[in-house]
């Protein structure tokens, strides 16, 4: 199998796998224990915190582990609208993840603005939509660091500046960056971040909440555990896979992000020699290294991905769980791209595992394709 789709989710490191099994047969305390199996637990726990925290790019005391990044941009949006005094408005782009648009969107029914912020052609937020839109107060403005569907990354250290001239907390869903390119918490100079372990090799079901020290935020999940700002026994075998995973990202990331850059750049080039009727979506913005979101004219998505897959090489058509319906994708629209072109679109992720071969194979197959459409069309 050529597995194509990373951005929905990775395999995980055989270490993680180690991590995770190491954890539940031997490390099961509980880390609120106060006996020498739950002070281990807890000892684990704080071990995780750091390597989480290192990838960050945060101190580990601002890492609150969540369920996974569903969970962290939740509690983002629910703790936004419960802190005291707060007005009732909310600032997201247009393209950040389905799920978390889907959570605000909700809000509308209990009376809460949701404002969407325009992207442009190339899924770009527009900086000048963004300062307009902070000149009246709001709760909170959420910008991801990297789109998931396009690979398109946003100006975070522009949207903080924005966002800090006007006294808006901000919350960047870096949930596709993370362990692709480097996370700044600090540096950029956000409130919140969150992040997902099983999009860089790590398991499912869990994640973080990055929340900045000294800003007091809600759980949604009230109890002791996390400080207080996550209740819940910890999910400590996920958590001991996330804080591998995290390590190992950290350790690869330069020379992973060089060389899928490489062969996404090299597979780009190929497909617009072999191909016509070649359409890229994000050409001509700063994009994720692994991240090839394209159409070619006349395939139907559809069409596309069953005839890959027939050859054992999977996609997807844009986010996994758009995938499926026949809703076209929300950040093609929101780019100003017709439905028509946007039912045309796989997105190709690549991961550790994908070499020149895997990719030479994707040409191969969708050139064929497209001869055989056209010699049946003549
Ligand atoms: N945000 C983004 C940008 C994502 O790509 C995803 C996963 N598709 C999520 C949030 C949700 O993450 P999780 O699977 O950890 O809930």
């Amino acid at each position: 199998m050529i597995y194509l789709d990373h951005n929905a989710t990775t395999p995980p490191l055989p270490e993680v796998i180690e991590a995770v099994t190491d954890c539940l047969r031997d490390g099961w305390g509980n880390p609120s224990s106060k006996h020498g199996f739950g002070q281990r637990a807890k000892s684990a726990l704080a071990a995780a915190r750091a390597e989480v925290a290192a990838l960050a790019g945060a101190q580990p005391a601002e890492v609150v582990f969540t369920s996974g990044a569903t969970e962290a941009n939740n509690q983002v949006l629910a703790g936004a609208l419960s802190r005291p005094g707060v007005p009732p408005r909310v600032l997201l782009s247009a393209v950040e993840h389905a799920g978390f648009l889907k959570a605000a969107q909700r809000m509308r029914d209990f009376g809460v603005e949701v404002e969407l912020l325009p992207v442009d052609g190339r899924g770009v937020l527009r900086l000048d939509a963004l300062r307009a839109a902070l000149e009246r107060p709001a709760a909170l403005l959420s910008v991801m660091a990297a789109n998931n569907e396009t690979g398109v990354l946003q100006p975070v250290v522009e949207v903080a500046a924005a966002a800090r001239a006007a006294g808006v907390p901000l919350h960047v869903d870096a949930t596709q960056q993370a362990g692709r390119l480097p996370l700044d918490f600090a540096g950029w100079g956000v409130d919140l971040m969150s992040m997902s372990a099983h999009k860089f090799g790590g398991p499912k079901g869990c994640g973080a909440l990055v929340a900045r020290k000294g800003l007091s935020w809600p759980a949604l999940l009230p109890g002791q555990q996390e400080r207080g700002r996550r209740g819940g026994t910890e999910n400590m075998p996920g958590i001991a896979g996330f804080a591998v995973a995290a390590r190992h990202a950290r350790a690869a990331m330069q020379a992973e992000a060089l060389r899928q850059g490489a062969l996404r750049d090299a597979l780009e080039d190929a497909l617009r020699e072999t191909l016509t009727g070649l359409t890229v979506f994000g050409e001509g913005a700063p994009r994720l290294p692994n991240t090839l979101f394209i159409a070619i004219a006349g395939q139907s998505a559809d069409r596309l991905l069953g005839r890959l897959e027939r050859e054992r090489i999977l996609a997807a058509s844009g986010a996994a769980c758009s995938s499926g319906g026949s809703e076209p994708s929300h950040v093609l629209a929101a780019m100003g791209v017709p439905p028509a072109l946007a039912r045309e679109a796989i997105r190709l992720s690549l991961g550790r595992d994908t070499d020149g071969e895997h990719l030479a194979r994707v040409v191969h197959v969708l050139r064929s394709l497209q001869s055989e459409t056209a010699v049946a069309a003549a």
